[in-house]
């Protein structure tokens, strides 16, 4: 840690902080620089000595490594590994870092050759499965969402700065969605994955009225097997709730089974 400041009256160094992206939209980054309200004091909170997104240049003396994006080439895992190793604390950023986030639906295709033909035509990339970051190296923190939540992410690096413990809700989005005193989208005939996946982003689909996609993933004790139901009954295919459950990677154990199965 660098420079000795205090909150509170409560030791607060600044950590060197540093930001990288594999595969990815490089949207969770720009939220970050999103809510100039807060961006300067947010930023204070640390030293950034790489963030290509904000700065020109950068050196690779860091303690903490804010890793955005999944793994979908070879040489990405070279990459991950190497700021592994600089890191003391390594941070999944995002829904592609934590599941493989939207780049995971390619691995739906079954001839990945076909994929990369379609996709690159004439001049092809290496690539391969995408897949979260955990698979390869060890993950200390997870940040959820696609993109993050701006304001969740300046509690989560607050607490890791203050040296607070994280903690992450377990209850499901339904809860701040009927916090907000929303009508919920199921008798409005639209479908929400908002029972089943982690709270945090304050309900921010169902309060703008569409549905839930689970891009944070499961809630403690998710109940897929009943939504699921609850879903059919509402009239939505298995093909509609595969489709929303498989975007983000959040659910893959239980949509890998469930695609083995039989239609219900
Ligand atoms: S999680 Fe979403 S916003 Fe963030 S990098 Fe991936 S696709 Fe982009
Ligand atoms: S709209 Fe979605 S998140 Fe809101 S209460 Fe209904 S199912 Fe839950
Ligand atoms: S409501 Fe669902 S899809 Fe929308 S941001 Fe929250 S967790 Fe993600």
């Amino acid at each position: 840690m660098t420079e000795e400041r205090t909150y509170l009256g409560v030791p607060a160094p600044r950590p060197r902080v540093a930001f990288f992206e594999l595969s990815s939209c490089e949207g969770c980054q720009l939220q970050l620089l999103n809510n100039e309200a807060t961006l300067l004091e947010f930023l204070s909170l640390f030293e950034i000595v790489r963030f290509r997104e904000g700065m020109t240049g950068g050196t690779d003396d860091y303690e903490i490594a804010f890793v955005e994006g999944s793994v979908t080439r070879p040489d990405e895992i070279e990459r991950l590994q190497i700021i592994r190793d600089k890191a003391a604390i390594l941070v999944a950023l995002g829904s592609c870092a934590c599941f493989g986030g939207v780049n995971q639906l390619k691995n739906r295709f079954n001839d990945l050759d076909w994929v990369k033909k379609t996709v690159y035509g004439d001049h092809p990339v290496e690539t391969v499965e995408a897949r979260p970051l955990e698979d390869f190296i060890t993950v200390d923190l997870k940040i959820y969402g696609c993109p993050i939540k701006k304001e969740e992410v300046e509690h989560i690096i607050t607490d890791l700065v203050v040296g607070k413990t994280i903690v992450h809700p377990k209850y499901p989005v339904c809860m701040e969605c009927k916090a907000n005193e929303n009508i919920c989208l199921y008798d409005l005939g639209e479908p929400c994955l908002g029972p089943i996946t982690r709270a945090g982003c304050d309900a921010w689909c169902p309060e703008n009225r569409f549905g839930c996609w689970g891009c944070r993933g499961p809630s403690e004790g998710a109940n897929i097997d009943q939504l699921y139901e609850i879903m059919k009954t509402h009239g939505f295919s298995s093909e509609t709730i595969l489709d929303r459950l498989e975007c983000f990677g959040g659910f893959q154990d239980f949509t890998d089974s469930l695609r083995k199965q039989p239609e219900k």
